[in-house]
C-alpha cells in the first residue's frame, strides 16, 4: 500500500486483483498446453525438478493416463511432508503444517482436512496405485497440495515443482530474503548502511505485532547475508525471484513506477515500493506500518479494511457512511491497533504460511445468515419487506440496486436461501464476492431501517462461535 493518495489504494487492489486473474489464466493454460497426454509414450524419460533441484529415486516417475505419477516418499520427503502408512486399510496420510491428506491404494476418493475445518473430499484423475513395490502417489495433486506450484517444461521432459515456502518452516516464525534496487541503494547511503536499516525496520516490524491477542506473538527474521541488491525493476522483481529458503520476499524500491503491495499465490512476495515524500522515506515510521499491514496480509490472509467502508455520499440508499473499525489494516499509518477479525485469521494460519489462499478466508462464513424483524415491543414481526444493497470491495459505495429482496416468515425471520458474500468467486478479493450490504427492512407500516453488515463481521461471529447462525436484528421504533 503506497500511502501517495487515497486513489492509490485503489490502482494497488487492482493490481492484486487482476494478478489472481492472471495467474488463474496461467494455471489454466498449463492445464491445457501442457499436455501431459500427449507424452505418454515416453514415460521413462521423465524427470522431476523441485526448486531447481532433481528428485532422484531409483523408482522413476510414471505416466498414467495422462497424470504423472511419483513414488510418494521421494516426493513428500522433499515438499517436507510427513507420511503414515496403514498396511491394514493401504492408506496414507499425508500431513504437513495445518494440513492432512488421506488417501487409500487403488482409491479415487481422497480426503482433504485443514486444521478446525470440516473434511473436504477430493475425487483424484488416477488413485494411488503400487508400482514395482513402491507406492506411486498423481505429482499434481499432492504438490499442489501442499503449496507447490507445478509446471511442465515439454522440451525438457521435466515436471518443474515450486514451492515459495520452506519445507522446514517454523511455526510463527517468518524469514525473509530482502532485495533492493540498486538506486535505492545508492541514494541511501550504499549496501552497508542499507542493511542496518532494513534489520532495524525488520525489528520495528516485530514491534508492531507485538499484541497478546495472538496466539503466539509473530517474529520475523532477517539476516545480512539475506539481503541482496539488484538490477532493474522493483516489481518484475517480486514476482520472479526464487525464495524456497524464506517464507517471504521483500523487495525494496524508493523509485517505483507504480503502487507496491502484498503478492500472494505463488509469489509469497511484498513489493515495498515507497518514494520519498510527505510520508517519509522507506526505512521510516509510515513505511514501517505499511509493512506491518502488508506481512498481516502475508502470514493471516487478513483483509483491506479500507475495502469495506462506504462513503455517506457514496450511499444514496440511506445517505449514512459505514466506518470500519480502528485497524492497522483500515489506513495503517501511525496505528498499530489490531482489530479482531485480523487477529482471528492470523491465529487462524497457527503460525505457517497459508497454504489455500483461495479458499482460505472464503471459508469463514457461518452456515446460516439470517434477518429477524421485531416490533417496537420486541415481538418478531412478519411479512416485513427486506433488501440486501451490495458494497464491492474497494468500491466504497453502495450499489443501489438490490441483489436480494424478501419477506420476513410467521416468526419474523428471514432466512437466506444462500450466502450473499458469495464466497469462492474466484478473481475477486480473497475469493469473496461483495465486501458488505446495507441491509434496508420496510416494515408493513411504512417504516424503513437500515443496517449495514459487513463481511468482517459476519465472519468474526463464525471465528468465534462457529456453529451458531449469523443473524441481524431489527426492532421497529
Ligand atoms: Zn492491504
Amino acid at each position: 500500500m503506497l500511502p501517495i493518495s487515497v486513489t492509490n489504494k485503489y490502482i494497488l487492489k487492482r493490481c492484486r486483483t487482476s494478478m489472481l486473474f492472471i495467474l488463474c489464466i496461467l494455471l489454466g493454460g498449463i492445464m491445457f498446453t501442457g499436455t501431459f497426454s500427449k507424452l505418454a509414450l515416453a514415460y521413462d524419460n521423465i524427470s522431476v525438478e523441485l526448486n531447481g533441484q532433481s528428485l532422484i529415486s531409483e523408482h522413476l516417475p510414471i505416466l498414467k493416463d495422462g497424470i504423472t505419477l511419483v513414488p510418494l516418499r521421494v516426493i513428500f520427503e522433499s515438499l517436507g511432508v510427513e507420511v503414515k502408512w496403514e498396511e491394514s486399510t493401504k492408506t496414507i496420510t499425508a500431513s504437513r503444517w495445518q494440513r492432512n491428506i488421506l488417501m487409500a491404494i487403488g482409491q479415487e476418493q481422497a480426503y482433504m482436512q485443514d486444521k478446525d475445518q470440516p473434511q473436504r473430499q477430493i475425487k483424484l484423475n488416477i488413485p494411488p496405485q503400487i508400482i514395482n513395490n513402491a507406492t506411486y502417489v498423481p505429482l499434481r495433486f499432492v504438490s499442489e497440495s501442499f503449496g507447490g506450484k507445478v509446471e511442465w517444461n515439454a522440451q525438457q521432459r521435466k515436471v518443474i515443482i515450486r514451492t515459495q515456502s520452506p519445507p522446514d518452516a517454523n511455526p510463527w516464525e517468518y524469514r525473509i530474503l530482502a532485495g533492493v534496487t540498486e538506486k535505492t541503494v545508492e541514494a541511501f547511503g550504499g549496501m552497508d548502511a542499507v542493511n542496518e536499516m532494513i534489520v532495524k525496520q525488520i525489528e520495528a516490524v516485530n514491534r508492531g505485532f507485538q499484541n497478546n491477542a495472538f496466539i503466539e506473538i509473530p517474529r520475523f527474521t532477517i539476516r545480512h547475508e539475506d539481503i541482496y541488491q539488484f538490477e532493474g525493476d522493483g516489481r518484475t522483481e517480486s514476482l520472479n525471484k526464487f525464495h524456497s529458503k524464506h517464507e517471504y520476499l521483500l523487495i525494496y524500491d524508493a523509485f517505483p513506477e507504480g503502487g507496491g503491495g502484498w503478492y500472494g499465490g505463488e509469489y509469497q512476495a511484498i513489493y515495498h515500493a515507497w518514494p520519498t515524500g510527505v510520508f517519509g522515506t522507506l526505512f521510516e515510521s509510515n513505511a514501517t506500518d505499511g509493512l506491518v499491514h502488508e506481512f498481516a496480509h502475508a502470514i493471516g490472509n487478513a483483509l483491506d479494511l479500507y475495502a469495506i467502508s462506504v462513503d455517506a455520499e457514496r450511499n444514496l440508499i440511506s445517505g449514512t457512511e459505514y466506518k470500519v473499525a480502528q485497524s492497522i489494516m483500515d489506513y495503517p499509518y501511525g496505528e498499530t491497533v489490531w482489530d479482531d477479525h485480523t487477529i482471528a485469521s492470523i491465529n487462524k494460519a497457527g503460525g505457517y504460511p497459508i497454504q489455500d489462499e483461495e479458499r482460505y478466508t472464503a471459508e469463514q462464513f457461518p452456515e446460516i445468515i439470517e434477518v429477524l424483524t421485531l416490533d417496537r415491543v420486541g415481538r418478531p414481526t412478519p411479512n416485513v419487506k427486506i433488501r440486501l444493497y451490495p458494497v464491492h470491495w474497494f468500491g466504497n459505495e453502495v450499489v443501489s440496486e438490490p441483489i436480494s429482496m424478501a419477506h420476513s416468515g410467521v416468526n419474523g425471520v428471514w432466512k437466506l436461501e444462500k450466502n450473499p458474500f458469495e464466497p469462492f468467486s474466484i478473481g475477486k478479493p480473497w475469493s469473496i464476492g461483495y465486501a458488505n450490504f446495507l441491509v434496508e427492512v420496510e416494515y408493513p407500516n411504512g417504516n424503513k431501517h437500515y443496517n449495514w453488515m459487513p463481511v468482517d463481521q459476519v465472519q468474526l461471529h463464525r471465528y468465534r462461535l462457529p456453529d451458531q447462525s449469523y443473524r441481524l436484528t431489527f426492532r421497529d421504533s
